[in-house]
């Protein structure tokens, strides 16, 4: 839409000290000064020679989207609003207007931003509210860096996708990204560009976790970026968040602490039973395919347990064990006489923990079939609308030779979906199972809904209202069995505080290009994950990895040809996945055999028991304090008490490597691999295998 231009009834007016011949007013932090010049730029710069340089231009540094509340497709942006009156004090800088009329629009503005130097950060705030009549704020742009400079071409971007991503400078990081938050893209609001000894934070700073998309683009042809800052209102009046950008000293580290440090002042992570923390990992078995297709009748939850006792896994997710199978005829999650009825469920279940097993039921939190009586008589009350007054659809293709099946999103705004989910876990309860997972609560962007028949109003996000959802049925489950457990399918800052332990999934859950999984998990190093694993099997590489970052491990069995691996050892070939859309890799699969896998798996995980102190109940640092010298080797540090333990990892397949490796404060006691109590520190790493180095405080 073309911008409108505003006809103001205000004179622009600048008061205040004019500290240098060209700038109008200046405040600092300890590393940098944000300088606001006669010209209305504003610069933040490192206090260092050749440090990061921040511009940003009043009359572009914020944009409001309003919309019509009766016809929402009528917007108007209003852009470089350039008669906003500045006032400074020592420590603020405010741009403000009141009872601003707007030339074409029956409303009246009265809005404010300011930017402070707080928390050695400088933060970025307003409110703005708009007269009665039939306009509102649809969004809001703020604020808007016009040219960030941190460093040059090879200025590292830690960017909260997943578990993380890093970028080396543009080249890998691309023309554009957006972080989505809260999401499963965008874990965290907040990323970081850091060159050399020095970087720059940029975050929302948000009590309610409202969705927010931060975006950051590369300016063509040079190692800089344009980044704003973008909210959605739907509302007459709106108060924002502490944007924050943090110019620092130092490592990614210090940016991730800022962050928590902040987090922790507002909100608490959830805190998992010991089971939880002990685990080993997970077998994900779906029992009945969205086809209908049986793959494990109940009383076969036997032969899961055999097959996770033999990976040495000690938790089973079932997935497709209710009557549709998996993806099909969802919110009705009975259990399925075909299958062998609730009876055989239960008794099946009481089996597996007679084992020491955990056993999870799967149920999805914001899927509803519209083929099912739920759609027809309950959809009204639960559904999500979109701005267009239509249902929001969703659809998951698991075979392609069978219709798809056609879900609309549910809401959790809605109070009856709450309770619909809220059975589900009584049920679960009552089945035996020690916990549930609540697939997609973790993932989904929290998308804005304008079903008018919710606890919400219209155009606002389901953020709240899933962990609401999520808290109330923990509370409760709780208090019916203390170690019963809430999962769900990826993570982000928002359910982090009601969630147990993680189905991981996405970047940085398993080895790839890019992948970062120190970011969140240094951030947040008491959240517990698995890996992401979509094989019948582990690999030397994937099992190796997952342990490096103090992931749970994982192994899928989705299809047939799954089964026929697991329990015949037949090696699949093209053919056997040939009617599903996502098969496992079965590259992989040929790589070695499922005996070879199993029994690496079970070494490797007896390993990690016998030194849980670090590899289960450590705190993980990334690579904090620790440095390594050495081809093709990585190491990942635990602390616990005033011990460290230092995973080291040889990612080369075929050759030993040597290596050096120091920490800060630390002396070395021990040297150990899985195959060996002890081992020399001095000996060459096999290919692909660990070593974990203890060491104590000086
Ligand atoms: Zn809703």
């Amino acid at each position: 839409m073309k911008n409108q231009t505003l006809f103001l009834f205000l004179f622009f007016i600048v008061t205040g000290i004019h500290s240098q011949s060209t700038d109008k007013f200046r405040m600092e932090t300890s590393v940098a000064t944000l300088v606001l010049n006669d010209k209305d730029k504003i610069l933040i710069t490192s206090k260092e020679e050749n440090g990061a340089k921040i511009g940003l231009r009043v009359n572009e540094l914020w944009g409001i989207t309003l919309v019509n509340k009766h016809n929402l497709r009528q917007e108007r942006t209003l852009d470089e609003i350039s008669a906003f009156r500045t006032e400074t004090s020592p420590k603020k800088l405010r741009f403000y207007a009141k009872d601003l009329y707007l030339d074409d629009i029956s409303t009246t503005v009265n809005a404010e931003f300011t930017i402070e130097a707080k928390n050695d950060a400088f933060l970025f705030s307003g409110n703005m509210s708009f007269s009665a009549g039939e306009w509102i704020i649809k969004s809001l742009d703020y604020p808007r860096l016009s040219k960030m400079e941190v460093g040059k071409e090879n200025t590292k971007i830690y960017w909260p996708d997943g578990l993380g991503r890093l970028f080396n400078g543009p080249s890998e990081f691309g023309s554009k990204r957006s972080l989505n938050t809260p999401s499963h893209w965008g874990t965290m609001p907040w990323f970081s560009l850091n060159a050399e000894d020095y970087g720059v934070y940029i975050g929302v700073h948000d009590t309610l976790q409202h969705t927010t998309n931060i975006t950051m683009t590369q300016i063509d042809g040079t190692n800089d970026y344009i980044s704003s800052i973008n909210t959605n209102i739907y509302d007459a009046a709106y108060t924002t968040p502490e944007f924050v950008v943090k110019p620092y000293k130092g490592t990614w580290h210090q940016a991730a602490k800022y962050y928590r440090s902040w987090y922790d002042e507002n909100f608490k992570i959830a805190s998992s039973p010991d089971w939880v923390i002990n685990d080993t990992g997970w077998l994900l078995a779906i029992l009945k395919q969205q086809n209908g297709n049986v793959m494990w009748p109940y009383r076969d939850i036997d032969k899961l347990c055999d097959i996770a006792e033999k990976f040495n896994l000690t938790t089973i997710g079932l997935f497709g064990w209710a009557i549709g199978g998996h993806d099909y005829l969802y919110p009705n999650y009975l259990p399925d006489p075909l299958m062998g009825g609730e009876k055989e469920l239960k008794d099946a279940i009481k089996r597996a923990q007679d084992r020491g097993i955990k056993i999870i039921l799967y149920a999805n939190g914001k899927l509803i079939d519209t083929s099912t009586d739920y759609y027809r008589y309950r959809g009204m009350e639960t559904m999500m609308f979109g701005n267009d007054k239509k249902p929001r659809m969703d659809f998951y293709v698991k075979h392609n030779n069978k219709s798809p099946v056609i879900f609309c999103w549910a809401c959790t705004g809605s109070e009856y979906w709450r309770t619909t989910m809220h059975d589900l876990a009584l049920q679960a309860n009552s089945l035996g199972a020690d916990g549930i997972l609540y697939d997609q609560l973790g993932i989904l962007p929290p998308e804005l809904c304008f079903s008018p028949n919710h606890d919400h109003n219209p155009g606002h996000g389901d953020s709240k209202y899933r962990l609401q959802m999520i808290k109330e049925i923990r509370k409760d489950l709780k208090t019916r069995n203390s170690s019963f457990i809430i999962m769900t399918e990826g993570s982000n800052t928002s359910v982090l505080q009601e969630i147990d332990y993680t189905h991981g999934i996405g970047a940085g859950y398993a080895p790839e290009l890019n992948g970062f999984p120190d970011l969140y998990r240094y951030t947040f190093p008491e959240y517990i994950t698995t890996q992401r694993n979509p094989n019948p099997m582990l690999t030397k590489t994937d099992a190796n990895f997952a342990l490096l970052y103090g992931l749970k491990h994982e192994v899928e069995t989705r299809y047939t040809a799954d089964v026929k691996y697991l329990v015949n050892g037949k090696t699949p070939d093209a053919d056997s996945y040939w009617d599903v859309n996502s098969p496992p890799d079965i590259n992989k699969m040929k790589s070695l055999t499922m005996e070879e896998s199993a029994k690496y798996m079970h070494s490797l995980i007896n390993f990690e028991n016998k030194h849980g102190n670090f590899l289960k109940r450590g705190k993980f640092i990334s690579d904090e304090g620790i440095t390594i010298i050495g081809k093709d080797v990585i190491a990942r540090g635990f602390t616990n008490g005033d011990e460290m333990g230092v995973v080291v990892w040889n990612k080369n397949e075929t050759q030993n490597r040597s290596y050096e490796i120091s920490t800060t404060g630390y002396k070395y006691v021990s040297s150990h691999e899985p195959s060996e109590s002890i081992v020399n520190n001095n000996l060459k790493l096999k290919p692909n295998s660990v070593r974990l180095i203890v060491f104590k405080k000086k």
